[in-house]
């Protein structure tokens, strides 16, 4: 099925919902951890998962293989994300007519970041510059066949001229056909609320869901933050400051950021939550514990809630 009926049922039931991303491991042995993991994440019942793509197609191969398992074997609604830097139609369209093939329905449609060493996207078929026109071809050649998500930036793209140009740019996205918005990391729950106002003012309906990142180290929270483009308030550093040298103790500290993320969204009736979970389970498990929603009912899909002092084991 599609995932955005999926999250139309959730809302329309007023359940929270959630999904986990991946990006697809190197090695063999990576990927059969990764295989081992879902085992036991899909007991946390995710509404669905996401595995990454290397711009240009680097991991085509790896993707499309970890999505199929998880989608066919596993029997998890997961989605492929694709990019269009470096591609061109013809590139596309196999490997869109491959994913078909594969009765996979769920693609994310993203530019791409630039190739490694380049700072600056070069399109290589002039027919996509944009997420947009990937979004636009899928709709055009495919009708109704895939759900397609589009990427949201609460503190803007990194490369656009300004946030409200941004929101422009995003709202082309939905009015070519796209039905969701995963967004980029955001530690702030009050700008990501700004954000979900601000497109709601343009007019864009669709489901906005919050990407929240469970960093495990301080080098890396500040690697992926820089790269992106987004901020890390204040506050924030000054507690990492204190616990640097202890993954434990920052990897814990991700848990009580993303707790806060969604307790503060949930208090403003949003359902929906995307964790960037960096092919681990720990820090998620912890995350839905606290929040009280490991969902042991995989058979129907529903939210059993945790008894008051009862934890997930
Ligand atoms: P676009 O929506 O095309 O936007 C890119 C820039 O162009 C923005 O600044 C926008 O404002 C501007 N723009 C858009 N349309 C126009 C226009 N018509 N005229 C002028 N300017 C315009 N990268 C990967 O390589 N693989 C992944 O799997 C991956 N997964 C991601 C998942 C999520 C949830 C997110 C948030 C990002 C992901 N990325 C991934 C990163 C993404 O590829 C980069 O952020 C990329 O730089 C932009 O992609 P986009 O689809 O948002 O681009």
């Amino acid at each position: 099925p599609k995932v955005i009926d999926i999250i139309r049922q959730r809302l329309a039931a007023q359940q929270p919902f959630y999904s986990f991303e991946f990006f697809p491991p190197k090695t063999d042995e990576q990927t059969q951890a990764v295989y081992n993991r879902m085992d036991s994440l899909k007991q946390l019942c995710p509404c669905y998962c996401d595995v990454t793509f290397g711009a240009g197609g680097s991991t085509t191969a790896r993707s499309l293989q970890v999505v199929e398992t998880f989608q066919n074997y596993h029997g998890m609604e997961t989605m492929l994300h694709l990019t269009c830097t470096n591609m061109n139609e013809e590139s596309i369209s196999r490997l869109l007519e491959e994913v078909k093939s594969r009765h996979l329905q769920n693609i994310l449609a993203l530019r791409g970041d630039p190739p490694e060493g380049q700072t600056h996207f070069v399109a290589t078929d002039a027919r996509f510059q944009y997420a947009v026109d990937l979004v636009r071809f899928i709709r055009e050649k495919h009708g109704d066949y895939f759900n397609i998500a589009v990427a949201g930036y609460p503190e803007k793209h990194l490369e656009a001229a300004s946030y409200e140009e941004d929101l422009k740019h995003l709202k082309e996205k939905i009015d070519a056909g796209a039905d969701m918005i995963v967004t980029q990391m955001c530690f702030s729950p009050p700008v990501f609320e700004k954000f979900v106002n601000d497109c709601r003012a343009l007019g864009i309906q669709c489901p906005i869901i919050p990407g929240i990142l469970l960093f495990g180290n301080y080098a890396g929270v500040h690697r992926m933050a820089t790269l992106s483009g987004v901020a890390i308030p204040e506050k924030m550093e000054e507690r990492l400051l204190q616990i640097k040298d202890d993954n434990a103790a920052v990897s814990a500290y991700a848990v009580d950021l993303a707790v806060e993320m969604v307790q503060y969204c949930m208090a403003r009736g949003m359902l929906g939550f995307h964790f960037y979970v960096l092919n681990l389970e720990k820090a998620v498990k912890t995350t839905l514990t606290r929040l009280g929603w490991p969902i042991i009912n995989q058979a129907s899909r529903t939210l059993p809630f945790l008894e008051p002092g009862q934890t997930f084991q």
